[in-house]
């Protein structure tokens, strides 16, 4: 059996590696001239950054963090998390239920206040199901911690309003803190929340790409880069893949390119399937990697709530997850911001959000201006998958549709999910394993 698998980046490359494991006729067609998706990194000068913001390598699932470790062997250097949130200039521990103490008093007893109503609220049955996201949050936070951080952070990084997002993703994903442990922090005992991430890998050498690459070893021959795939189309029992002038026929065809682009590539979809396609929202990203001589922070990674601090959602310090990242001497910072078409940022040059980032950075006391020697920007149109209101009545219909004509669906923007490297890896491995 021939198995085209549409898409290099992690997820098209984890299945044709499992599938070859297995002896089985696997191609992989991947648009673009490099493969890796969301997973490249770029290297100039000494400095090397993600492009498609900063990726690290955690997991709660123990298989896939093993495989992940294995195929990286050496290159790979283990982290304790230090990361912060800046809020009215401080960096206040994460996750910011964690972190109460450092909060200005009035902010501290505002959001461990709220926080203990909410619980006694919470534990007296008077909440209903939350109707939306926001809802969520007030529930399983209180008003202090929603409205000082949650919602302004949720809202930035979403670029979308929390009321108008579904609840449903949360269980399981952000587990409500326990009430000691946030008693605890307010008073100034040091506590931990999101502990799977505590400690984090990255690639000592080669960025995130390095796992891409590291995956992809044992099936190189497999893929086939500059492959558009345009259309595809059931012929005579075989799937026919066309980039336009090449066609490729299989007897499977697995997709983990995004829907968007998959659905109108098919003949004969019905108008009900088109619209919801049309309606699941996405945001888009862009990255800003800039290089300094000189140091930053001690911090892995810092989430900016405030708008008014930048546009940026997050920094990280790609400098500080592995000294093979940059040069002697030298430390780097790469920030995220995510877009939608049209919107305001949209129609920013990449040379204005460039100086806009510096410049926040700099009043944030990050960086000096003139310590920057190396700046760059890259944009990703499918970032994050927005659960909105609609989500799960759209994604049934197009899952159901694709399922109808036997093309599988794997990966973050194929799925259409919320999915991390690990959550893709795992995908991946169910999905081998169940065909
Ligand atoms: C800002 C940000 C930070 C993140 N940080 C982390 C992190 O710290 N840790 C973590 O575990 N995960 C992180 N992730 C998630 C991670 O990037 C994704 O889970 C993973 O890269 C998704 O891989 P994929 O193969 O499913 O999709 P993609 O990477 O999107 O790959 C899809 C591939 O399909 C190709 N393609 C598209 N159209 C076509 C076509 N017509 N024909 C052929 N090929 C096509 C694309 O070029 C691409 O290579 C982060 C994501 C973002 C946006």
């Amino acid at each position: 059996m021939k198995t085209a698998i549409l898409g290099g980046g992690l997820s098209g490359l984890t299945i044709a590696r499992l599938l070859a494991a297995r002896n089985e006729d696997v191609m992989v067609l991947e648009a673009g001239e490099r493969i890796g998706g969301l997973c490249q990194s770029f290297q100039k000068d000494g400095f090397t950054f993600d492009t498609g913001g900063s990726h690290i390598i955690f997991s709660r699932y123990q298989e896939v963090l093993l495989f992940m470790h294995e195929v990286l062997g050496c290159n790979r250097n283990e982290c304790q998390r230090n990361t912060k949130i800046f809020y009215k200039g401080l960096f206040i521990k994460y996750p910011f239920e964690n972190g109460l103490f450092a909060l200005p008093k009035e902010d501290l007893f505002f959001c461990i206040n709220e926080f203990v109503k909410a619980h006694v609220s919470s534990e007296k049955g008077e909440f209903k199901p939350p109707v939306n996201f926001k809802e969520w949050i007030y529930q399983t936070f209180g008003k202090g911690i929603a409205e000082c951080y949650m919602v302004p952070y949720n809202e930035k990084i979403w670029n979308y309003k929390t009321d108008l997002m579904s609840a449903h993703w949360m269980e399981g994903r952000v587990p409500r803190p326990p009430v000691e442990d946030v008693i605890r922090s307010a008073i100034g005992i040091e506590t931990e929340g999101y502990t799977h991430q505590s400690v984090f890998s990255y690639p000592l050498e080669g960025g995130i790409e390095s796992l891409i690459h590291a995956i992809s070893e044992p099936v190189t021959d497999r893929v086939t880069t500059g492959f558009r795939v345009t259309s595809v189309t059931q012929n005579g029992g075989k799937w026919v893949i066309s980039d336009g002038t090449r066609n490729i026929v299989a007897d499977r065809c697995i997709s983990t390119i995004p829907l968007q682009y998959l659905i109108p590539m098919l003949n004969d979809v019905p108008e009900t399937v088109r619209k919801a396609v049309d309606d699941l929202k996405y945001n888009s990203l862009i990255s800003v990697s800039i290089g300094i001589k000189g140091q930053v922070p001690p911090v892995s990674w810092m989430y900016i709530p405030d708008e008014k601090t930048g546009m940026e959602n997050r920094i990280s310090f790609p400098s500080n997850f592995s000294p093979g990242t940059v040069p002697e001497g030298c430390s780097s910072v790469l920030a995220e911001i995510t877009f939608n078409e049209g919107d305001a940022v949209s129609t920013m040059g990449d040379q204005d959000v460039i100086d806009h980032v510096t410049r926040s950075l700099t009043l944030m006391g990050i960086i000096s201006p003139g310590s920057v020697i190396l700046t760059g920007l890259f944009r990703h149109r499918f970032a994050y998958v927005v659960y909105d209101l609609n989500y799960l009545k759209n994604i049934e219909i197009v899952r159901e549709y694709c399922n109808s004509i036997g093309i599988s669906l794997v990966g973050r923007f194929s799925r259409f999910e919320y999915l991390n490297m690990d959550g893709c890896i795992r995908n991946a491995m169910d999905f081998v394993r169940g065909c």
